[in-house]
């Protein structure tokens, strides 16, 4: 088995922009928890972009109403006195298998930026 198959795939590869896109699934199988990594060779600079979706750090089923609207509150104060909120966003990742396919994606990623880069110093062009 593609060591990339077990709950990681390669999205979209793009050589003309010398990008190559990956989505990492969690282990909890709901996507909203996955993430994407992009490798992206731009303008002479190897670059990784993570994208995860985040929420805000609390679990609403597990409060009553009145915290509920509290903690709204609370947060909308913090954003509008403080400028900023507190989020987060899990991936879980626990068989082997799964581990290795992410370490897979990021090598796999990596060899493409070195090949782009190295097609760079060489004075290659993109098409
Ligand atoms: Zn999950």
């Amino acid at each position: 088995m593609d060591k990339l198959s077990y709950r990681v795939m390669r999205t979209n590869e793009f050589p003309d922009q010398q990008s190559v896109f990956y989505r990492i699934s969690c282990d909890c199988d709901d996507a909203e928890h996955d993430m994407m990594i992009e490798f992206e060779f731009d303008r002479g600079i190897m670059e990784i972009f993570l994208y995860k979706t985040f929420y805000w750090k609390h679990y609403y089923a597990w409060c009553h109403w009145y915290e509920k609207i509290w903690k709204r509150i609370s947060a909308s104060a913090r954003i509008l006195f403080g400028g900023y909120i507190e989020m987060q966003g899990d991936l879980l990742i626990v068989e082997e298998e799964h581990i290795d396919a992410f370490i897979e994606a990021l090598q796999e990623g990596k060899g493409k930026l070195k090949k782009w880069k190295e097609g760079a110093s060489n004075g290659q062009t993109l098409p």
